[in-house]
């Protein structure tokens, strides 16, 4: 039985509730388009279970977030050209607006490089 949390919109994504634009998913992931791309290619990559962020899936199963990674890689490889960057917003000082563990993968600008890190 996965972990849910009512009211939560991506909890109603994984559990096909709400609609989305599917990329891919695992067991433990679900990929889908962001409603408000941030780069030519902006995915996003949805843990199964509900935590709050990437941390505290890491601490409730360290390999779910291998699992969260490589599904990343896969999308962006089927996508563009496989170059991409990942971001894990945590907490709402670093911008995190959902608070269910997921991934921004980035990808299709040539001025990825440039900007923040
Ligand atoms: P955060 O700011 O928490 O790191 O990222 C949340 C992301 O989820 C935002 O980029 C936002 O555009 C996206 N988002 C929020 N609600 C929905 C939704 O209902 N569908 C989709 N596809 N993306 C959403
Ligand atoms: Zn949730």
């Amino acid at each position: 039985m996965s972990e849910t949390a009512p009211d939560c919109i991506f909890c109603k994504i994984v559990a096909g509730e709400v609609p989305a634009d599917v990329l891919g998913r695992n067991d433990h992931a679900v990929s889908i388009k962001d409603l408000n791309p941030q780069a030519p290619f902006h995915a996003l990559v949805i843990s199964v279970d509900h935590h709050d962020n990437a941390a505290a899936s890491a601490a409730a199963d360290p390999a779910s977030v291998g699992h969260l990674v490589s599904l990343a890689d896969e999308v962006a490889k089927a996508s563009g050209n496989g170059d991409y960057r990942l971001i894990a917003n945590t907490g709402a000082g670093a911008g995190q607006t959902v608070f269910h563990t997921h991934l921004h993968v980035l990808g299709g600008s040539s001025r990825m490089s440039e900007t923040l890190v």
